[in-house]
């Protein structure tokens, strides 16, 4: 699904990422963990073609990124990537049922169809009771329940979340990462961006990170191996 080879980022002087290779296979779920600075927001860029690397390889879903003209490269994301983040970054004053629905624009169905598809994708995080209710009648758990059906509106093989408990009470995080954990059973490979050990340690893989480096452990049964 992704594959990063000896990839490098540099902003300028600093090196966010240095010779990070890193092999996400379909339907993984996997952490990546690592302190603040440690280059996580970087990976995410680069793992959803929102930037280029410097240095090395970036393939998603087959597609060398640098090969990529800026179009194809958007094309790729909206089809194979679903993005989740701390903030929700919900339309204010606009129902959830047409936040969800706002998922498919680039995809262009009709409204109708695109409508039909935000209940169906709000029914599938349990909030179909919730479609008329704006972003300030939510709770924050349903508000990134909200943004996680926006997110798989279009069905993206790729989920990647960055923090999505970041701004949560423990029990509504607890919840969000059950969602998670469900869409990846039905299928979709997600990756879990987190400074939360706790949350990483739950997860099947986790990949830690630190100063811009990759250490890549796959734990099986609490044994690294
Ligand atoms: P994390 O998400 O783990 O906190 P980041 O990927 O945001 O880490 O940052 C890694 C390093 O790269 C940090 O030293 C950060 O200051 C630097 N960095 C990130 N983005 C930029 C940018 N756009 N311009 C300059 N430096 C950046």
């Amino acid at each position: 699904m992704a594959e990063l080879r000896g990839v490098g980022k540099r902003y300028g002087d600093v090196e966010a990422l240095r010779g990070v290779s890193l092999s996400i296979e379909q339907g993984e779920l996997v952490g990546i963990v690592g302190p603040s600075g440690s280059g996580k927001s970087t990976m995410l860029n680069m793992l959803g073609t929102l930037d280029r690397p410097s240095a090395g390889l970036v393939r998603i879903a087959g597609h060398d990124v640098l090969a990529l003209s800026d179009r194809r490269l958007s094309a790729l994301r909206a089809h194979v990537i679903g993005f989740v983040f701390q903030q929700f970054h919900l339309a204010a004053g606009v129902p959830a049922l047409d936040n969800v629905a706002d998922g498919l624009l680039y995809a262009g169905p009709p409204l109708r169809e695109r409508r039909r598809r935000a209940y169906e994708a709000l029914d599938r995080v349990g909030l179909g009771h919730r479609v008329g209710h704006r972003p300030h009648e939510l709770s924050g758990g349903e508000r990134q329940r909200v943004a996680i059906a926006r997110a798989v509106i279009g069905d993206p093989r790729l989920l990647l979340a960055d923090e999505p408990t970041g701004n949560l009470d423990s029990r509504s995080g607890a919840g969000v990462m059950a969602l998670l954990r469900e869409l990846n059973a039905a299928g979709t490979t997600v990756v879990v961006i987190t400074h939360d050990r706790d949350i990483a340690a739950a997860l099947p893989r986790q990949v830690e990170m630190l100063d811009g480096r990759v250490m890549d452990g796959r734990v099986m049964d609490g044994v690294r191996a």
